[in-house]
């Protein structure tokens, strides 16, 4: 069976976009055409074609999350088939076709009975696509531990990156460092070798020390501005570095509340849409009405989309989908749609080491497709040519 979505914008990737339409054949993308397309007429003659009109929609390539660490009541560190699946759910209303779920810190046996199981979890589930793990932690600042369990952090070690790597079957593709922590530069050249991407974050490195994290080939910043040492001019930190490096990849919580709009506008004149990575740092708690729930081994309260911890009143994560991500960040910005998907496909795409065969829509990549209106409320997704929503 082929599915033909037509009447649409299709958005290619961060720069083209076009009116016109795209046939899904099984799993994967047959056709992008553009209006006009004799082809269309084809396909009109072809029995096995189901046609959607989307009506003017854009037709995007599906959102992806590389920050999240739950949805729907799931917490990604208590793993098992089902619990994803139900996440991976959730995720699919807003338009996501693919996650990495983070784990916060836990102590190294607790990780490896947690990586026991995803080594064991399906890929492609009933919703998102599960892509693979992102470890934020354990080697982190004390300073910029944020809601991480300070007893869990520890100076880097090899074996236990080894051992972690091996429990996961290779499913850890991201992972937050402090590039200040003794013999880091060196464990940051170890882990690049090891096919993770490496992430600053949580951290009190002053700039200097954050750059040279890079020729070191960590790829980026974890939610930028949150849990690190600023830019101060003069004690410049791990914020100067990310806008001194203007390359490097940063990932954004664009929610209006973990960063002010005014700070996320100057994200995105400054380091453009090739250099922002959308994320939604959700926990548990999104897709779930307001009220109290446990996160990283804290007492957190939900009110609308903020959650934070009761005792100290600290941000804990987000219950935000990235659609609303999205949403937010036209709004601040002005943005385009093909900047959007840069920012919330492309690039997430290319730090999750996926860009072959997702993040843009191409014939022959997974027809991992969103379908929303022009205001970014999600209409359709379709994970790899599933409809799912
Ligand atoms: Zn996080």
């Amino acid at each position: 069976m082929k599915t033909l979505l037509y009447n649409g914008v299709v958005v290619v990737d961060g720069k083209t976009a076009y009116d016109g339409g795209i046939l899904i054949d099984g799993e994967v993308i047959a056709e992008v055409m553009k209006e006009g397309d004799p082809k269309f007429e084809v396909y009109q003659q072809d029995k096995d074609v189901e046609f959607i009109d989307v009506k003017g929609s854009y037709i995007m390539p599906g959102l992806i999350d590389i920050h999240i660490h739950g949805a729907d009541g799931v917490d990604f560190e208590i793993a098992s088939q089902e619990a994803i699946n139900q996440a991976s759910c959730n995720l699919a209303k807003d338009g996501v076709t693919g996650f990495v779920a983070s784990l916060a810190t836990m102590s190294h046996e607790e990780m490896i009975k947690v990586l026991n199981v995803y080594a064991k979890v399906e890929d492609c589930v009933d919703g998102a696509h599960f892509l693979g793990l992102h470890a934020e932690g354990p080697y982190l600042s004390r300073e910029y531990k944020a809601i991480m369990v300070e007893e869990h952090l520890r100076a880097p070690s090899y074996k236990e990156l080894d051992e972690m790597i091996e429990a996961s079957d290779n499913r850890i593709k991201i992972m937050t460092i402090a590039p200040e922590l003794d013999g880091m530069m060196e464990f940051i050249e170890y882990g690049t070798k090891r096919n993770i991407a490496m992430m600053i974050g949580h951290s009190a490195a002053d700039s200097k020390t954050a750059t040279k994290a890079f020729q070191h080939g960590a790829v980026g910043f974890t939610h930028l501005y949150n849990a690190m040492s600023q830019h101060l001019h003069r004690q410049p930190g791990v914020v100067t570095s990310a806008f001194i490096n203007k390359d490097a990849y940063a990932e954004l919580i664009a929610d209006g509340f973990h960063v002010d709009p005014e700070v996320i506008l100057m994200t995105y004149r400054c380091k453009g849409a090739d250099n922002i990575v959308l994320i939604t740092d959700a926990m548990l708690g999104k897709g779930l009405p307001d009220g109290e729930f446990t996160f990283s081994g804290k007492h957190c309260i939900k009110e609308g989309n903020s959650v934070t911890v009761i005792e100290t009143g600290r941000r804990a994560g987000s219950a935000v989908g990235l659609d609303y991500i999205v949403r937010t960040m036209a709004e601040v910005t002005g943005c385009s749609v093909q900047e959007l998907v840069q920012m919330a496909s492309v690039n997430p795409s290319k730090v999750a080491k996926v860009n072959k065969v997702k993040g843009t829509l191409e014939v022959g990549k997974d027809a991992d497709i969103c379908v929303m209106n022009k205001d970014y409320y999600n209409q359709m997704t379709y994970v790899q040519g599933k409809k799912v929503f």
